[in-house]
């Protein structure tokens, strides 16, 4: 590293979930991209961590071990970023399991919706896409779409059938964001909200909520974000202020699944020092700064 200031991104997708590079492949595409401090974050799983660590070693990057954990408050979808947690957590390993396996279900009952009405879509197809343990979402479900030739990208997809007040929208069981918090908190993790205020991906909870979860132990709020606008940041950094809450800016890369380019929003290092502070659970893996 040089005097510089490190380039930090803490929210990136790899094909363990919903982004389409393989773990390695995001590192070292991150390291191309000039970050020196990375975390892979996939939604509700940890498989990814080894082989990022292994090419974080080889290209020069320090990989914070981190996941996205689907939760709830109300049926309102929360999404609780998690650093330096503990991977051998029983309790928190067994949840994620259980969120895969709603997952599996709820894939199975979109693909019978849409495939229903026509849409050329098959849950053994759209397996034979993804390696064993992935967690599905929707994005898999646009995928096959459009290889069928139906959709140009996962994003028209979403906008046509796949958005959260389509017919073809189907919920999954997620465990209540506040449970989520105190057993990331418990796993030795620093739970940080993503993208708190991201009105355009459906309901968000309250300030009253986000208030109760820093009451749970909730450690920070994803506060810069492309799913973000300037009211939204805005707000996320005042109720930061407000509370003492440590602020992340990141990128929630996923390949060539979204828009969303490496290091478009990035972490401030002094935020990201009182993350390495509170983290208990794990150590930064690949390059040592
Ligand atoms: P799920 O968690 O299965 O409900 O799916 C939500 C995921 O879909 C998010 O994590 C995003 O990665 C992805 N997603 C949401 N909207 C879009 C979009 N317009 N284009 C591409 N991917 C999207
Ligand atoms: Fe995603
Ligand atoms: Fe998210
Ligand atoms: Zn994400």
């Amino acid at each position: 590293m040089s005097a510089q200031l490190p380039v930090i991104d803490l929210h990136t997708h790899s094909n363990c979930s919903d982004g389409t590079q393989e773990p390695a492949d995001v590192v070292r595409s991150a390291a191309a991209a000039g970050i020196d401090v990375l975390s892979l974050t996939d939604h509700d799983v940890i498989a990814g961590w080894m082989p990022a660590a292994q090419a974080a070693a080889e290209v020069g990057v320090s990989l914070v071990p981190g996941v996205e954990l689907s939760t709830q408050s109300d049926g309102i979808s929360v999404h609780i970023l998690a650093y330096l947690l503990d991977p051998e957590h029983r309790e928190l390993a067994d949840l994620m399991t259980a969120v895969r396996a709603h997952r599996d279900t709820r894939m199975r009952r979109t693909v019978d919706l849409l495939s229903a009405d026509g849409y050329p879509v098959g849950y053994d197809a759209i397996l034979e896409h993804v390696g064993t343990g992935v967690t599905l979402g929707r994005p898999h479900v646009a995928d096959a779409l459009v290889r069928s030739g139906a959709f140009v990208d996962r994003n028209a997809v979403f906008e046509d059938l796949l958005h959260s007040r389509s017919r073809y929208y189907v919920r999954h069981w997620a465990p209540q964001a506040s449970d989520a918090v105190q057993l990331i908190r418990a796993a030795g993790g620093v739970p940080i909200m993503a993208h708190p205020f991201a009105h355009a991906r459906g309901r968000t909870v309250t300030e009253t909520v986000i208030g109760d979860l820093v009451e749970a132990g909730l450690a920070g709020l994803e506060v810069h974000h492309r799913d973000h606008d300037a009211v939204a940041m805005q707000q996320a950094g005042a109720l930061c202020a407000r509370w003492g809450l440590i602020q992340t800016g990141s990128s929630d890369y996923h390949g060539t699944g979204k828009s969303n380019a490496l290091a478009e929003f990035t972490t401030d290092p002094q935020q990201f020092d009182r993350i390495l502070e509170r983290g208990s659970g794990s150590a930064l893996m690949g390059h040592q700064p």
